[in-house]
C-alpha cells in the first residue's frame, strides 16, 4: 500500500506539475484501484495521506482554527513607481553599512494566500490565511488540488511549511461560471472569489472538480532556513516539488526591478492566473532578521499594485435576457466606455440577488471590471452620486418574451420563465442546436433562428429537418427598412443539415441542450454509448450515479458527471425527451459514437493519407467520416505521405500534377468508393465518371459495394 501511495504521488507530480507523464492513464488508473482495494480491505493500514482521500473524504463539518507561527503577514502595497524609489532608499537607510542585494520581482498572484505544513515529509495540514495570526484548516480541499505534493522527496528537511497562493485559473472560471450558469446556480464575481469559495466548500469532491493550482513564494515558520538567497528557497522548493512562479526576474538596482515589473505589466493578461501587482523582495534573506516587519507586513517586500482597470459609467438601463432553460439574466446596458483595450456597453449582472445586493439601480454611476480579465462585470456603485428619486430595481415577475409567469424555482437562484412553449426559450435553443460544437449550422445564424421561430415554422428543433427550403428562399431576413432575402442560404441550410445527419453522437448530445452537458461531457458521454437511442434508460450513466466518485477511472470522475448523468437520464423519461427521441427514430436519425481513427487497425485503408479535393456529390465531412472509419487518415493539404488525392470536380490540372509529382495518386469519388470495400454504405451512389477520367480509373465497380 505504501508503494502503491509513494507511486501514485509520484506520477501525480509528474503529470500535473511537470506535465511529463511516464505511465498511461490506464496503468495508472490500475494503481489506484488497487490502492482503493487494499484500503478498502484493510481500513487500518490506510494512510491518512493517500491519494484516495482526495476524492472520496467525507463533507466536513466546519472548519478547525489553525494558528499561524509566525503569522502571515500581508505586503505593504504601492501605486507608483516613485514609492518604489523611496523604499528602496528606504533600505539603504536602514540596511547594515556595506550591505549588498539584488530586488526580485515576482508576479501578484491573487488568490487565497495558503500555509502547507509538512511533517516527515508529508502534507499534514494547510490553512488559509484568515486574519493572519489565525486562520481555517482547509487540509482536505487542499488535498484535491492535484498540483500540490502529498509528500516531499528525502532532500526536503522533515519539518517543512510554506506559504504561497492558491487560485482559480482563468479559463477554469470561466468555465465554472459557465456551467454553474447552465445549472442556474449562483455564478461567481471573479477567480478570486471562486478560488475563496472553493476552498470553503464542505464536500471535497466538489472541490476536486474545481479547478485550484497554487504558486509558492514564500517561506513558513519551519524548515526554511539556511536559504542565503530567497532565488534559492524557490529552486529548492521548485526541486522538492512544488509549483513556484512561472515568471520572475533578479535586478541589480531599483531602476532595474522597475522595468522588470513594467515587463510583468504588458504581459500580464497572459498568465492563467490574476495578477494584480508585482512584489519586489530583497533577495538576500540574512538581511531580513535586520529589517524586521510591522504588524501588517514585513520589511524586505513591497506590492506594486498595478493601475486597476476599472472605469466608471453609467447604467443606462437593465434588459432581462431569457436563456435556453428559461433562465432570466439581467443584463446591464451602459453608457459605452473603454475598459483594458475594448469599448464596453453591455455586462452581466448575473440574477437578482446580485443587483439587490450591490443594490444597483437604473440611473446610477457605476464601476465596470473586468472579471477574470475577460467578463465586464459592474464592481459597485458610487452611492453619492445617485440622483434623487431614483428607485431600486425590481425584478420582472413575468417573462419578458412571452408575458408567462416568471419563478425561482426551490433552491435555485436564478428565476426562470416556466412556459415550455416560450419563443425566446426556443430562439435559444435552436441558436445552440446550431452552434459551432453542435451540429454547426452557420445559415441558422443571425437573425434566422429568431425568425423561424417568430414565424411559427420552427416549434422544436427537429422542425428544421422538414422545412420547406425552396419556401425559405424567399424569407425576407433583412433588417427593418432593407430587406433581404434569404435566397442560397436556403439551400446551405439545407445541405447542412444533411450533413449533420452524419455528426457523431458527441455532437448530437450536446446539441440537445441538456443541463450539465457541455460539449466536454457530452464526448464522455458519448464515449461510452454506441448510438443516441441507447441514451435512455443508459445503465452506463445509472452506474456513474450508484458509483460516484468512489469506484471507476478515478482519475475521470467528476463529481460534475453524476450531475450530468442525472439530467440525461431525466431529460430521456421527460415527456419531452420522449417524443424527440420518437421524432429522431422518424427522422431516422440516430447518431452513432465517433470512431477514433487512432485506435483503427484493421480496414481497407489503414494508415493510408487521403486528400480530398473538388466539389464531390457528398459532403466533404462524409467522405472524411468512411475514409476514417476504413482506417484511413484525412489530410489538408498533399504532402509525400500522402496515398490518394480524391479529386472531385473543378480541380486545377496544377493542383493534380503537383500531388502525383509528390507520388501521390490522384483518384476519383468512384475509385474512393471502391477502395472503401466494405466500409461504403449501401445507397451511396457515385457521379457517373466524367470524360476526362482515364481509363485505368473507370474499372468496374464490385456490385457488393452498392
Ligand atoms: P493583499 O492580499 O492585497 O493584502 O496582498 C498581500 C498578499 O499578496 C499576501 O498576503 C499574499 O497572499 C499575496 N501574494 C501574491 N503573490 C505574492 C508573492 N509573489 N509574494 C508575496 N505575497 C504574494
Ligand atoms: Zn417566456
Amino acid at each position: 500500500m505504501a508503494r502503491l501511495v509513494e507511486a501514485i504521488n509520484r506520477n501525480d507530480r509528474l503529470y500535473y506539475v511537470e506535465a511529463r507523464p511516464v505511465v498511461s492513464d490506464a496503468d495508472y488508473d490500475r494503481m489506484y484501484e488497487e490502492l482503493l482495494a487494499l484500503e478498502r480491505e484493510y481500513p487500518q493500514f490506510k494512510d491518512p495521506n493517500s491519494p484516495t482521500v482526495r476524492v472520496s473524504g467525507a463533507p466536513i463539518e466546519g472548519f478547525a482554527q489553525v494558528r499561524h507561527e509566525p503569522p502571515m503577514k500581508s505586503l505593504d502595497k504601492c501605486y507608483e513607481k516613485g514609492d518604489l524609489v523611496q523604499f528602496d532608499t528606504f533600505l539603504r537607510r536602514e540596511m547594515p553599512a556595506g550591505s549588498r542585494w539584488r530586488y526580485v520581482v515576482e508576479p501578484k498572484v491573487d488568490g487565497v494566500s495558503i500555509s502547507l505544513l509538512y511533517e516527515g515529509r508529508r502534507l499534514v495540514r494547510a490553512a488559509t490565511r484568515g486574519n493572519g495570526e489565525v486562520g481555517d484548516d482547509v487540509t482536505q480541499n487542499v488535498r484535491t488540488i492535484r498540483s500540490i505534493p502529498k509528500t516531499l522527496p528525502d532532500d526536503a528537511p522533515d519539518a517543512l511549511e510554506v506559504r504561497g497562493e492558491v487560485y482559480m485559473t482563468r479559463d477554469g472560471f470561466v468555465q465554472l461560471n459557465e456551467s454553474l450558469d447552465e445549472a442556474g446556480r449562483q455564478t461567481f464575481m471573479n477567480p478570486r472569489n471562486a478560488c475563496a469559495g472553493s476552498l470553503k466548500l464542505l464536500d471535497p469532491k466538489i472541490v476536486a472538480a474545481r479547478p485550484l493550482d497554487v504558486v509558492i513564494y514564500n517561506a513558513g515558520g519551519v524548515g526554511c532556513d539556511g536559504f542565503a538567497t530567497h532565488t534559492e528557497m524557490i529552486a529548492a522548493f521548485k526541486r522538492w516539488g512544488f509549483p513556484v512562479a512561472p515568471w520572475s526576474r533578479l535586478a541589480e538596482t531599483v531602476d532595474e526591478a522597475i522595468a522588470a515589473i513594467d515587463e510583468l505589466g504588458e504581459s500580464r493578461h497572459a498568465f492563467r492566473f490574476e495578477i494584480d501587482g508585482a512584489v519586489l523582495k530583497v533577495d538576500e534573506r540574512a538581511l531580513y532578521g535586520g529589517l524586521g516587519a510591522t504588524a501588517h507586513s514585513p520589511r524586505w517586500a513591497r506590492a506594486y499594485k498595478y493601475a486597476p482597470e476599472r472605469v466608471e459609467t453609467v447604467l443606462r438601463g437593465i434588459t432581462v435576457q431569457v436563456g435556453r432553460s428559461g433562465v432570466l439574466t439581467p443584463v446591464a446596458e451602459l453608457e459605452p466606455v473603454e475598459l483594458a483595450g475594448s469599448v464596453i456597453s453591455r455586462a452581466t449582472l448575473h440574477n437578482a440577488d446580485q443587483i439587490a445586493e450591490q443594490d444597483i439601480r437604473v440611473g446610477d454611476h457605476v464601476w465596470l471590471v473586468k472579471a477574470g480579465d475577460v467578463i465586464p462585470a459592474i464592481d459597485g456603485v458610487l452611492v453619492e452620486k445617485r440622483a434623487e428619486g431614483v428607485k431600486p430595481y425590481v425584478f420582472p415577475s413575468v417573462c419578458p418574451a412571452c408575458g408567462e409567469r416568471a419563478e425561482r424555482l426551490e433552491g435555485e437562484v436564478a428565476v426562470r420563465c416556466v412556459n415550455p412553449g416560450c419563443p425566446a426559450q426556443l430562439q435559444r435553443r435552436l441558436e445552440h442546436f446550431a452552434g459551432r460544437n453542435a451540429l454547426d449550422i452557420k445559415a441558422l445564424g443571425g437573425r434566422v433562428a429568431d425568425l423561424l421561430v417568430e414565424k411559427g415554422l420552427v416549434k422544436d428543433p427537429l422542425d428544421l429537418f422538414s422545412l420547406d427550403f425552396e419556401a425559405l428562399k424567399s424569407l425576407d431576413v433583412g433588417e427593418a427598412g432593407a430587406p433581404r432575402k434569404f435566397g442560397r442560404n436556403a439551400l446551405n441550410m439545407r445541405d447542412a443539415l444533411e450533413a449533420a445527419r452524419g455528426l457523431p453522437l458527441d455532437r448530437w448530445l450536446f446539441a440537445v441542450g441538456i443541463p450539465n452537458v457541455g460539449a466536454t461531457v457530452a464526448r464522455d458521454i458519448a464515449a461510452e454509448h454506441d448510438r443516441f437511442s441507447s441514451l435512455a434508460g443508459s445503465s452506463v450513466l445509472k452506474n456513474v450515479i450508484a458509483n460516484d466518485a468512489l469506484k471507476g477511472k478515478a482519475r475521470k470522475i467528476l463529481p460534475i458527471k453524476a450531475e450530468a448523468a442525472k439530467s440525461v437520464l431525466a431529460f430521456f423519461e421527460s415527456r419531452y425527451g420522449e417524443a424527440f427521441l420518437a421524432r429522431m427514430h422518424e427522422l431516422g436519425l440516430d447518431p452513432r459514437r465517433a470512431e477514433t481513427p487512432s485506435v483503427k487497425t484493421t480496414g481497407p485503408l489503414v494508415g493510408v493519407g487521403c486528400v480530398l479535393t473538388g466539389t464531390l456529390s457528398r459532403p466533404r465531412s462524409e467522405y472524411a467520416k468512411l475514409i476514417e472509419l476504413a482506417g484511413g487518415t484525412v489530410q489538408s493539404a498533399v504532402t509525400s505521405k500522402t496515398r490518394y488525392l480524391i479529386a472531385g470536380e473543378n480541380v486545377g490540372a496544377a493542383k493534380t500534377e503537383k500531388a502525383r509529382a509528390l507520388g501521390t495518386e490522384v483518384i476519383d469519388e468512384r475509385r474512393l468508393l471502391e477502395l472503401l470495400g466494405d466500409v461504403a454504405p449501401v445507397g451511396v451512389e457515385p457521379p457517373a465518371p466524367s470524360p476526362a477520367q482515364t481509363p485505368e480509373d473507370r474499372k468496374p465497380v464490385q456490385a457488393t459495394l452498392f
